[in-house]
């Protein structure tokens, strides 16, 4: 047998393990930070390590760390594990393309493209519309930041900014933003925190208000950012309103659906983001909401020139074959380049548009199972709106960080916490579409379990 036929063997042998240990101990149990060199070998020494012993420390590996897929894992804006999708990302692994060129990726450059045009015929884009597939959220928001900025200064990608540019974004967005701003070379002094109303939505007249005073001092109003699917509150800023003052200023909007963008494939819940079409470019994470593994995050650009404009570079030792449509570098942050739309595709393939439309909606129903629950509990305090799949609350009064912290330290649950407007609360994320409404039922009971039965513990941390 060759290596990699031996070595899949085993792999399949660690996966039995890890399933195991995934229903035996679905929170992992944790390693402090400050022992973690003393309880596991990670060393790396001189000699080789035999094939036994390797397999021995992987096992330990992969015995502590976190388990991102079961059902007690509600930290993050990801969770769960849709098989179709991990089974694309292997197979991307072993086939290894680049997809800068279509000579190395091949079909695959059609896979990411397809991807992409049918979630641009989905959002209205048209057919000057195009995108292509960033390493995250994050750089999805910098590359549409980008876009904008050489759209309002064409001459500052040769010369750098030379006017005062700003940009707009909820007091509630993605921290991106702000780091994006530096990076860009608008300084991060220019980025303007709009206010958002009580339940986390950026308020369109004070974006306005905030752009007509800027005009008015000299500044150049060039990107604003709404975003679809708050990071705390899981909020939808009002597209269509925001739609109206980015047209009446000319300034480029960019939608930021990274958590929740992928309410484009509901019927139910694309209201959401209607408005969308009007925006200049949108982006999702397919491994926030659609569940593939990490990272898959796609930015649609309106109009594709955008694209070329700013990332596109001559580079004939790479550029060798082919048409610009098919040499996805062109419109791509990096050079070589991760193949991160197969897995994607694999899962839209096997269970279609319909399904991705079931993978969301049973976020939002988990949603509302948690939020009936806490509402018509006595022992609990709600602060979540209804079409948000994160359910934010407090229970019994406890510190909700201490609380997480226990939770997580005795093997309970994974869950995170988080803070709007002064007020710090639990932050259940129902992004795991895998679970069923027993699974947040449970959720629930363990804590009210545990808190029970270790009011000593509780009662210490008070
Ligand atoms: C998660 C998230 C991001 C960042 O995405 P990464 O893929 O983690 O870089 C940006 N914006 C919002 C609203 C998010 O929820």
């Amino acid at each position: 047998m060759s290596d990699i036929q031996n070595d899949l063997l085993l792999f399949n042998e660690l996966v039995q393990v890890l399933l195991e240990e995934e229903k035996k101990h679905p929170v992992a149990k944790r390693i402090d930070a400050d022992v973690l060199y003393d309880t596991i070998d990670l060393s790396l020494k001189d000699e080789a390590m035999l094939d036994v012993s390797l397999k021995e420390t992987l096992k330990d590996v992969l015995v502590a760390t976190p388990k991102t897929a079961t059902n007690l894992f509600f930290n993050q804006l990801f969770g769960g594990r849709q098989s179709k999708a991990v089974l694309g990302d292997l197979l991307a692994v072993l086939l290894n393309n680049s997809m800068y060129t279509y000579k190395v990726a091949g079909p695959q450059v059609g896979i990411e493209q397809e991807i992409i045009r049918k979630s641009c015929d989905i959002i209205g884009y048209g057919d000057k519309s195009n995108g292509t597939f960033p390493t995250g959220g994050s750089m999805s928001n910098y590359m549409a930041l980008i876009m904008a900025r050489d759209a309002k200064d064409p001459e500052g990608r040769y010369r750098g900014v030379t006017q005062n540019l700003t940009m707009y974004t909820s007091k509630e967005s993605h921290y991106s933003n702000a780091k994006n701003a530096s990076f860009a070379g608008l300084g991060r002094n220019n980025v303007r925190y709009i206010e958002a109303d009580t339940e986390g939505r950026m308020l369109s007249k004070k974006l306005e208000e905030q752009i007509i005073a800027d005009i008015e001092e000299g500044y150049v109003p060039t990107f604003i950012n709404a975003t679809a699917g708050t990071t705390v509150l899981g909020a939808f800023d009002p597209i269509e309103e925001i739609a109206v003052i980015s047209e009446k200023y000319n300034v480029w909007l960019h939608v930021d659906g990274a958590y929740c963008g992928s309410v484009i494939f509901s019927e139910s819940k694309k209201h959401l983001i209607k408005g969308v079409d009007k925006s200049d470019s949108f982006s999702y994470n397919a491994h926030k909401m659609i569940g593939t593994p990490l990272t898959c995050s796609i930015i649609l650009v309106k109009d594709k020139k955008q694209l070329h404009d700013s990332f596109s570079n001559e580079a004939d030792y790479l550029y060798q074959t082919d048409g610009d449509d098919f040499n996805l570098g062109k419109t791509s942050f990096q050079c070589g380049r991760r193949n991160d739309a197969l897995k994607f595709w694999t899962l839209w393939k096997s269970v279609g548009t319909q399904g991705l439309e079931k993978i969301v909606n049973q976020q939002f129903d988990l949603a509302n199972t948690a939020r009936d629950y806490v509402a018509n509990h006595p022992d609990y305090t709600l602060y979540s709106y209804p079409d948000a799949i994160s359910v934010c609350f407090n229970y019994k009064n406890i510190d909700p960080k201490e609380l997480c912290t226990l939770l997580y330290q005795h093997q309970v649950a994974v869950v995170g916490f988080g803070a709007f407007n002064e007020t710090n609360f639990i932050r259940l994320v129902t992004i795991n579409a895998t679970n069923i409404k027993e699974d947040i039922l449970n959720f629930f009971k363990a804590i009210e379990v545990f808190v029970d039965e270790n009011q000593n513990l509780i009662e210490a941390v008070d």
